[in-house]
């Protein structure tokens, strides 16, 4: 069962195009590592699914919901689709566990016990339970992308989008962001993965999809792509 549907979709920044007629599907539960020189339109590609970036022809169809201009469009994909970011983006004037219950206290208007309830769950998942109550300052890099992830979660998304999540980590603190991950990937969510992280891409993906110059230039199982190099 297909849950994006990439058809035909191009964008231009101005007069430069960043993607050009990408054509992808992605089934429920499967991992997809996206690799590529900087520059190659990684980065546009997944903001463009949960509609950071708007494209301007070709059809987006994430869960049976198709992505067009319409607002309340924006809303319905922005709570289907999660999204981890190189820089963590965490609110910093919120604790650790506000910034994961904000969006679901709003959005899906969860009462705070309820939002916190799940929040400590999620905590927990990552890692890093104890947390809660420090505000983003007061930890360290893989610590805050956990919370990232984790805030991502409580919105409870069908997929979720990944952006160089280790990139900006100190290499000691990459692994335990992968770890989390990991449990992620195993406990059957649907993601999309830009990363540089090979042995991470080898042991998770299930494909890989290779793009150059805002095309996808290579699209192979992960086992077909590491075997012939
Ligand atoms: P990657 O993630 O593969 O490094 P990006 O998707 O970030 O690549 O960028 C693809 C191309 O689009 C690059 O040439 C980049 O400079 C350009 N680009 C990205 N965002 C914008 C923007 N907001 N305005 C203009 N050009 C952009
Ligand atoms: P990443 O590859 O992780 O997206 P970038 O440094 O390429 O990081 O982009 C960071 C931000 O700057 C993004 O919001 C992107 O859209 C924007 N950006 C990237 N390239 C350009 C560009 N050439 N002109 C304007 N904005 C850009």
């Amino acid at each position: 069962e297909d849950i994006i549907v990439c058809r035909n979709v191009n964008k231009w920044f101005g007069n430069f195009q960043a993607l050009k007629d990408i054509n992808t599907t992605v089934k429920r539960g499967e991992k997809v590592v996206i690799v590529g020189p900087s520059g190659s339109g990684k980065s546009t590609f997944i903001r463009t699914i949960n509609r950071l970036e708007e494209h301007q022809s070709g059809d987006i169809i994430v869960d049976g919901i198709e992505l067009t201009k319409d607002v309340r469009n924006i809303d319905a994909i922005r709570s289907e689709v999660g999204m981890v970011f190189q820089q963590f983006n965490l609110f910093p004037h919120l604790t650790v566990m506000n910034n994961i219950t904000l969006a679901p206290m709003k959005v899906r208007r969860w009462s705070r016990s309820q939002a916190e309830e799940v929040g400590l769950e999620l905590l927990n998942r990552v890692g890093i339970p104890e947390q809660a109550d420090k505000y983003p300052s007061e930890l360290s890099g893989g610590q805050q992308q956990r919370v990232a992830i984790a805030r991502a979660l409580a919105m409870q998304p069908k997929v979720m989008l990944f952006d160089e999540p280790t990139s900006a980590l100190d290499p000691e603190m990459i692994n335990e962001v992968l770890d989390a991950m990991r449990e992620l990937a195993y406990s059957g969510m649907t993601m999309m993965i830009v990363t540089h992280e090979i042995g991470f891409a080898r042991e998770v993906a299930d494909r890989i999809i290779m793009m150059d110059e805002g095309r996808i230039v290579e699209e192979s199982p992960a086992n077909e792509f590491f075997d012939n190099p």
